[in-house]
């Protein structure tokens, strides 16, 4: 700074300082294209106004269904394991930290144990945002921890997904997972006086998850109307197929409508839901 700078700095008004407003505090709706403050969504569900809802994190989401928003993390082996050594545009081990740092989550699934209207279940639910909500070696320890817990405390089991696929910087240990994860939920329902399973396949379910984990629990169901669920994208299928794939396929209530999935429960009444469904068959199988 020489002697004008100065000078000037003492003429000049001072720049004011802009507003410690963090640039993700806003997310924009993608049917009515409105912008929602983050503090809104938190208080409903993570819904636009318009109805249409965004992704939920997992600690969000506990929030509303475990009775008074209490509820305990069951920890799993997540430590970072480079298989392939993977480097693509940046290391393996950056894009993890960058989810972690995103998310403030060790890994794309937490299981949570908790009571919902005084019934204790396990629960998973996985986050998008973390790394496009791939399955890797974690997530399937993840699986195995929470239907070990399921089966040894004796709990219903409801899991929430929400995943791109594989995890492609893990190769061949990321399809791995799931016959691993099959064969856990497997064992879990194979018990003679078993809890049941509930699956919510939230938007996008793709993939490898959706053609594993995602349609093997008692009930199948989906979080609302237009949610994505399926193997392969509309724009992989267009290309082996000359006939024309309608608007509204893989979507939730396309898949309703074709016998896939069970129902299609949105977040508010999604407590209620599983509660119902979880009392009725504790009669059914006790
Ligand atoms: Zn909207």
């Amino acid at each position: 700074m020489n002697w004008i700078t100065r000078q000037l700095k003492k003429i000049l008004p001072q720049k004011k300082k802009s507003l410690d407003i963090p640039v993700d505090s806003w997310q924009t709706c993608k049917r009515c294209k409105s912008a929602n403050y983050i503090d809104d969504l938190r208080k409903n569900f993570y819904l636009c106004s318009c109805g249409s809802p965004f992704s939920c994190p997992p600690r969000e989401r506990f929030k509303y269904l475990f009775d008074n928003s209490k509820w305990e993390e069951v920890p799993y082996d997540t430590s970072f394991k480079d298989f392939l050594n993977w480097k693509d545009r940046i290391s393996y081990k950056e894009r993890v930290q960058k989810s972690i740092e995103a998310t403030g989550q060790d890994e794309v699934g937490i299981i949570a144990k908790g009571e919902i209207n005084g019934t204790k279940v396990c629960c998973i639910s996985m986050n998008f945002l973390w790394a496009g909500g791939s399955v890797g070696h974690n997530f399937g320890e993840c699986v195995i921890k929470a239907a070990e817990t399921s089966r040894e405390e004796n709990l219903p089991l409801v899991i929430f997904t929400e995943s791109g696929g594989a995890r492609m910087m893990e190769g061949a240990i990321s399809l791995m997972q799931l016959p691993r994860m099959t064969v856990a939920i497997q064992i879990f329902k194979d018990m003679e006086q078993r809890q049941p399973s509930i699956l919510f396949s939230c938007s996008p379910t793709t993939g490898g998850l959706s053609a594993s984990l995602a349609n093997i629990c008692d009930f199948t169901l989906a979080e609302h109307e237009t949610d994505l669920i399926a193997f392969a994208g509309k724009r992989v299928l267009d290309g082996f197929n000359d006939e024309t794939i309608p608007e509204d396929f893989q979507t939730a209530i396309s898949l309703k409508r074709n016998g896939f999935l069970d129902d299609i429960i949105e977040r508010p009444n999604q407590k209620e839901k599983i509660s119902t469904l979880i009392s009725l068959l504790q009669k059914k199988v006790a």
